[in-house]
């Protein structure tokens, strides 16, 4: 039985919000905060409905550390689960360690002026949650988290010298709009137009932004386009399995997506860098982020599924083996559960299940931890009863791209 507090009402705190409360016996009290409470409130409203569970709200600056701390001292809670954005992860660590509360998020912090997604300024606070008892899990999403608990499943069941990595994420999702990103559009954005970089035989190799393509028949979807991508598991993943030899991550996107992504691109509208609007200095991104669609709100007319899943090539008792383990979820039942479509829904439930097995005891640690450093069977097992099932293939032809 723990008490939690979820910061960030958008559209993972909402999944996770929902998922948790479902579990009373693991989460005995939820408090949901953010910069507006109308938002929590409008999730507590939905979670009453659907689950009949009744949770707390707040207001709060997560980017305030003292406020932070103060929320989770009031709160009692013993675990906070940040799905904010990635600016706030540190503010709230550090809150973590002032209020003695252990901690998780699903994306790497991100300094606000500089594209990044690097994972060292959370690693360096390895020593003081270790010194303070306290456990910081971090990325448990999809990718990262669920991708990184698929390789750690490979490695223990399926391929036990491990070659090759390739990450693959498939959202056929079909939203209606000329043009929405499917989680928070700065973040996404951020992410896309940021150069590609690989792992290779121990070092990285950068080649420029969505310039490496191939097709991938993705099951239940069908063949699709895929472009080499730079994420961020790629580095704790290298770091923790260092018999890799090459570790890439490739999503999909759509030909309209990508036309509108470079007319914004080329006319500066997808910039970090401030510029001067009638005397405000204005960030380009932002501004494109406030008349882009919420993503929260496209649950209600996105159809079509997403399938993320990785390929590991190696060996398996002396053989050379291909395994493939993916999920396939639907955005329509996603929304029908949960009122949020599946982008949400994938990362909001393993945010959900990393906080139930800190929660139980059963991944449990001092320090900073990622999601490839614990067993990967129980989250496996809870991925299956919590709506995100998935599967393995074992590729005959080898890796076929
Ligand atoms: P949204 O933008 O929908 O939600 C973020 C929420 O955080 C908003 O409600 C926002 O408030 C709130 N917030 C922002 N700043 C603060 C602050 N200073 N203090 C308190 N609350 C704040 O994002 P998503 O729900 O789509 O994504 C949430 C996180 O999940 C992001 O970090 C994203 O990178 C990560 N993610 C991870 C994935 C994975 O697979 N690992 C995949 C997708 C997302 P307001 O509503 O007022 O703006």
């Amino acid at each position: 039985m723990t008490k939690i507090l979820v910061i960030g009402a958008g559209g993972v705190g909402s999944v996770a919000t929902h998922k948790m409360a479902m579990l009373q016996d693991v989460f005995s009290d939820i408090t949901l905060a953010s910069r507006r409470e109308v938002k929590c409130k409008d999730i507590a409203d939905s979670v009453m409905a659907k689950v009949g569970r009744q949770i707390q709200t707040a207001e709060l600056d997560a980017d305030d550390t003292n406020a932070t701390a103060r929320l989770i001292e009031k709160t009692g809670a013993e675990l906070v689960v940040n799905l904010a954005l990635p600016y706030q992860d540190l503010t709230i660590m550090e809150a973590c360690l002032k209020a003695g509360a252990h901690y998780l998020d699903t994306a790497n912090y991100e300094p606000v002026d500089e594209a990044k997604f690097e994972y060292h300024w959370q690693w360096a606070y390895q020593d003081r949650f270790e010194k303070a008892g306290l456990m910081a899990l971090l990325g448990s999403g999809f990718d990262p988290g669920v991708t990184n608990v698929f390789t750690a499943y490979t490695k223990k069941h399926l391929v036990s010298q491990m070659h090759t990595l390739d990450i693959l994420d498939c959202n056929d999702g079909d939203h209606g709009q000329h043009f929405a990103t499917n989680f928070n559009p700065e973040i996404n954005i951020r992410e896309v137009t940021a150069p590609a970089r690989h792992w290779q035989d121990g070092g990285w190799v950068e080649t420029p932004a969505l310039s490496t393509r191939h097709s991938f028949d993705f099951p239940k979807v069908g063949s699709r386009n895929m472009y080499l991508m730079y994420h961020e598991e790629l580095e704790s993943l290298s770091k923790h399995y260092p018999e890799l030899q090459r570790a890439r991550f490739w999503m999909t996107f759509g030909e309209s997506y990508l036309a509108h992504l470079e007319v914004l691109q080329n006319v500066g509208l997808t910039s970090i860098e401030p510029i001067l609007y009638q005397g405000r200095e204005i960030v380009p991104l932002q501004f494109l982020k406030a008349v882009l669609p919420d993503p929260g709100s496209l649950g209600k007319t996105t159809t079509g599924k997403t399938c993320i899943g990785t390929i590991i090539t190696g060996q398996q008792d002396g053989q050379e083996k291909t395994a493939y383990v993916y999920n396939v979820c639907d955005h329509e039942v996603c929304f029908a559960e949960v009122g949020s479509q599946a982008v949400s829904y994938t990362t909001g439930v393993p945010a959900m299940i990393g906080a139930a097995l800190m929660a139980t005891g059963t991944w449990s640690g001092k320090g900073v931890f990622n999601m490839e450093q614990f067993d990967p069977d129980p989250f496996m097992a809870m991925l299956n009863d919590h709506g995100l099932p998935w599967q393995v293939k074992t590729l005959d032809q080898g890796l076929p791209f």
